[in-house]
Order: structure tokens, then C-alpha cells, then sequence
């Protein structure tokens, strides 16, 4: 009997064969197995400015919506508290304290070690390699030097600037070339690059972030593709247009109302680019997921990371913890709110788990795909351990599946029961004796896998002048 159904349905399948054109073109076949994936990386973003965690002064309608038709994952993290580290991380899929990822690099564009070692591979080029055209829109601050440029590291298209941050304003674009600026304060004011040529920006810099990203979405509806689009607002310095600044006359604080208007125009972006890819029929084949590269700096740019103790740079979860969405339509469910702990370094193994015939990366993940855990009744946890380090100041985190949480400030320890206390208050290391030893193991056993920094940061420009001879400005 099964074996006449085999031949009937055999030959279903053949004279049903017959009807279908056969020059079907490689790339729709792609596209016809593989999801597009956007990565929207906001830039100092602080946990309770966006909608979907609770913000009240600041509409984000259109980043609400990845939440809505998505999960908001409540304890989601990036692997670092400031923003190169965090990115190298994101985008590797690896803890970059394994390739001595830790600081903030110099600008320099002289020093090809100042930037995401060549060891690494980058989810551009693992995508690149499974036929997806890649682009950056936006900020880079891997790497100044040109062995080290985003076209050098998978992706096939960028626009954007090379530094840690920009002015918004396109007249404050004053020095033409990337080697024009001497430190990171004057790459802010380099002109802006489409690939190796110089652009002569008219918009507001987050206007033609989102302008190029639509633009990427509308060429590329016949090949499946990733985007990266990480826009450096709101990160300082704080400036805004009128259009977005006229929004938010209710808020009386200069700061905070300015940081607010550049929220806006970032939501505005978003909100553009989730509708291109509705109008070209791709909503449904692109994960999407957005995402803060560290907690808000709260006194330096009017963000709020409340209830969250601690801001940037911090081991607290005011640091780490971010606001994180992802959407990915048939897939996870909608309206779904996961809070067991995530880490950024999880968008690189999700995606590629969940790619027909995607080649392996070369060097192993960090992450873990999240799909299983947000579409089935599991309980388990997807991590028995998240760890941060920050080698400079001796400090410390580690996070368990049951969301109790070590902090190791130089020699001090503290731990603290997420779930009861998510603002990290009461320091409950004397009833947790066990615990704290168990954990100081798997962290020893942890940093085993770790390297040193391999270059110096942003703040160590003396050191460097030392070293090299150059003289670097911050
Ligand atoms: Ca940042």
C-alpha cells in the first residue's frame, strides 16, 4: 500500500512538474527559502525609552511595532557596556574578550590593529558566503584603517562613517577624507562615505540613515539580504532638526527634550523602513531585530534607564541590560514578551540556524538559537551562564539561568536575585555562600577561553603617544 502511494504520489509530483515554468532564477529560490534580516542598533538608547518598555514622553510607534508583531525580550543584553565592544561582539557572535575586544578603540587610521582583529569573522561575510548581499548604514567604530573596513569585513555596501559617533548636521561635515581626522572628536566631522567615495550629504544625518536603508530594502527584493543598520542616534553630541525638536514642547528639560526629538527621527526611520518592506511584499521573509549597543548614559545625554541600576559602562544592568525586540513573522509568535536572560551575541546563531544552506562561520559561536525557546512550552533556559568583564577596572558580572546575578567590582562581591529585585539593591552574597563560590569557579573556567585587550582605548591616548610616538586626540 505504501509503497503504491509512493508511485502515485511520484507521479503526481512529476506531471505537477510539468507545469511549472522551469526558469525559475537563483536568486528567487533563495529569496523563496531564505528570511532578509535587518539588525536596527540604536546607539546609547537608555532600557525605558522606548514604547514597548514603558516610556512615557517619547512615542517609538514605529519600533513598538517589531514589539507587537514580535517578542520584547525583557532581559535582553548586549556582551559589553559601551559601544565598540558591544558591536564587535554583536556582530561576530562571539564574547569579544575572546580576541581582546574591551575598550573603545583610538582613531586612527594608520594602525590596522585598532578595530576587529582579521581572526573574526563577521555575520556579513558568513551571510555573504549563503548568497545575501549585505550593507552598513550608519556607524561603524570597528576600525578606522582601511584593512579594516566594512567593505572589507563582508559587507558589499556601505554608507556611513568610520568613528564612534558624527555630527548630525550636514554643514558640521567639515574634513572631506577619513584620514583627515586626528582622533575620534574629529572623525565626528568627516564627510560622510558611500562605499570609497566622499558624499555630499543635504539631511540631517538620522534622516539619511534611514533614506539609504529604505533605498537597500527597495533594491534588493529580488536577493535575499542583511542590513545593518546602526544608527548613531542618540548618542552625543545632542542635536536635532525643528521638525522633531516641535514634538516635544512638553518636555521641559533641554537635554532630555533634544534626546527625545533624536529618538523620534529614529523611530521615524524605522517606521519608513518597516514600511518599504510591507510595500515590496517582504514583511513576512525578514527577521527583524532591534536593539540598544549599551544602557544610556543617563547625565550625558537625558536617557533613562529606569527601573535599571547603573548607566554605560557599567557592569550593572543600567549598562547591559537594553531595550531588544525581534520580529520575524509566522515564526514567533506576536505580542510576546520573553524574560529569561538573552545576549546579543544570540542574533548571529539565530539567524544562522534558521538559513538553508548557510556555510559554517570559522571560528565557533557564543549565542544560541532563540526560535526553540519563543515557539515551544520549553521552560529551560537558553544560557546557564551570561558573563561581561571589563579588564581595565577588574570588574565583573555573571548572570545564571535562575536571573541571580554576581558583580565583582576589583575584589569586592556582590550578588543579587534579578527576579526579585531587578533594580540590584539588596546584596544577598552572605545567604548565597555556595552560590558565590560556584560561581567565582565558572568564571575562572570562563576567562580561561579570554585574552587580554589587545589594543588601547579611547582613554588611553598618552599610553599610546608612549608606545607608538603618535600623538592621537580623543
Ligand atoms: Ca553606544
Amino acid at each position: 500500500m505504501r509503497k503504491l502511494l509512493f508511485m502515485f504520489s511520484t507521479a503526481f509530483v512529476l506531471a505537477l512538474a510539468a507545469f511549472i515554468p522551469k526558469k525559475v532564477s537563483k536568486s528567487v529560490e533563495l529569496k523563496a527559502q531564505n528570511p532578509n534580516v535587518i539588525v536596527i542598533v540604536a546607539d546609547d538608547l537608555g532600557y525605558n525609552d522606548v514604547g514597548f518598555n514603558g516610556c512615557q514622553d517619547i512615542p517609538t510607534p514605529h519600533i513598538d511595532r517589531i514589539a507587537k508583531a514580535g517578542v520584547v525580550f525583557s532581559s535582553g543584553h548586549v556582551s559589553f557596556g559601551v559601544c565598540s565592544p558591544s558591536r564587535a561582539g554583536l556582530l561576530t557572535g562571539r564574547y569579544q574578550y575572546r580576541f581582546g575586544y574591551e575598550r573603545n578603540p583610538l582613531y586612527v587610521t594608520a594602525d590596522s590593529t585598532m578595530g576587529l582583529p582579521l581572526t573574526e569573522e563577521t555575520m556579513a561575510d558568513v551571510l555573504g558566503r549563503s548568497g545575501y548581499n549585505s550593507m552598513l548604514v550608519g556607524k561603524w567604530h570597528l576600525g578606522a584603517h582601511k584593512a579594516l573596513h566594512p567593505l572589507k569585513r563582508g559587507f558589499n555596501e556601505f554608507f556611513g562613517f568610520l568613528g564612534g559617533g558624527h555630527q548630525y548636521f550636514p554643514e558640521n561635515l567639515t574634513l572631506q577624507n577619513p584620514e583627515d581626522a586626528n582622533g575620534e572628536g574629529e572623525s565626528y566631522r568627516t564627510k560622510l562615505n558611500r562605499n570609497y567615495t566622499v558624499v555630499e550629504e543635504t539631511e540631517y544625518l538620522t534622516d539619511a540613515l534611514s533614506r539609504e536603508a529604505v533605498a537597500f530594502v527597495e533594491r534588493n527584493k529580488q536577493k535575499p539580504f542583511f542590513l545593518y543598520l546602526a544608527y548613531n542616534a542618540p548618542h552625543a553630541p545632542l542635536q536635532a532638526t525643528e521638525k522633531y525638536l516641535n514634538r516635544f514642547e512638553n518636555i521641559k528639560n533641554p537635554k532630555r527634550r533634544t534626546y527625545a526629538a533624536m529618538v523620534s527621527a529614529m523611530d521615524d526611520g524605522v517606521g519608513r523602513v518597516l514600511d518599504k518592506l510591507k510595500e515590496t511584499g517582504q514583511m513576512d521573509n525578514t527577521i527583524i531585530i532591534f536593539l540598544s549597543d549599551n544602557g544610556g548614559p543617563v547625565s550625558d545625554n537625558g536617557s533613562n534607564n529606569a527601573p535599571l541600576r547603573g548607566q554605560k559602562g557599567s557592569v550593572f544592568e543600567g549598562g547591559i541590560r537594553v531595550p531588544f525586540a525581534m520580529q520575524w513573522t509566522g515564526k514567533i509568535p506576536a505580542n510576546l514578551t520573553y524574560d529569561k536572560p538573552i545576549i546579543a551575541l544570540d542574533i548571529f546563531s539565530t539567524v544562522l540556524a534558521n538559513i538553508q544552506g548557510a556555510t559554517k562561520p570559522k571560528n565557533p559561536l557564543d549565542g544560541t538559537d532563540l526560535l526553540p525557546y519563543l515557539t515551544t512550552k520549553t521552560n529551560k533556559a537558553p544560557h546557564d551562564f551570561l558573563f561581561w568583564r571589563m579588564y581595565d577596572r577588574g570588574n565583573y558580572a555573571i548572570i545564571t539561568k535562575e536571573e541571580k546575578k554576581m558583580v565583582v567590582l576589583k575584589d569586592s562581591l556582590y550578588l543579587y536575585d534579578l527576579k526579585k529585585e531587578i533594580n540590584e539593591k539588596t546584596n544577598i552574597i552572605d545567604n548565597e555562600k555556595t552560590l558565590a563560590d560556584e560561581l567565582g569557579k565558572a568564571r575562572t573556567t570562563w576567562e580561561k577561553g579570554m585574552i587580554a585587550p589587545t589594543f588601547l582605548g579611547l582613554t588611553q591616548a598618552e599610553e599610546y603617544k608612549k608606545l607608538k610616538g603618535v600623538t592621537v586626540k580623543n
